[in-house]
């Protein structure tokens, strides 16, 4: 027997965002400008977060108006901090290599339609009328296991 995929909250958050990516960037091209636009960003705001830490620490080792301990612990947490956002990058970084070479990749029009047909198939529209009529005769099937009877 298949195993039913998970329905907790983060799941279910993840599959509506997986489905949406897949029926808003249906196409090859639109996938590989998405994922490069998105590590981008990522890498952006982590690079320059971590910049800003690192001015923040500097300055703040050279404050002689804080106490040594108060200068500690301050010290200790945005090391921390810096030394896991430093390898964040460092993954980013080879991400972004890795996708340069996805970009290599052209699609002909012929294998685009493929993908976007694909993608109808993984991802229909929720707000597609024959979907929502579908749904809510599912809905209203009264041995439907979750259906508590609670009118
Ligand atoms: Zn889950």
């Amino acid at each position: 027997m298949a195993e039913e995929p998970c329905q907790c909250s983060d799941c279910q958050r993840f599959y509506k965002e997986h489905d949406r990516l897949i029926r808003e960037f249906p196409t090859f091209k639109q996938q590989q400008e998405l994922n490069w636009a998105s590590i981008q960003s990522f890498r952006t705001l982590c690079s320059k977060v971590t910049n800003e830490l690192q001015r923040e620490l500097s300055e703040r080792e050279s404050n002689n108006h804080i106490s040594q301990e108060e200068k500690n612990i301050f010290v200790e947490d945005l090391n921390e901090a810096l030394d896991e956002l430093e390898s964040v990058n460092a993954y980013l970084y080879s991400v972004e290599a890795l996708m340069e070479r996805i970009f290599d990749t052209k699609i002909s029009e012929n294998i685009e339609s493929k993908f976007k047909e694909i993608a109808k198939e993984l991802a229909p529209d929720p707000l597609n009328v024959d979907r929502l009529i579908l749904n809510r005769l599912f809905h209203q099937t009264p041995d439907f296991p979750n259906n508590k009877n609670i009118n």
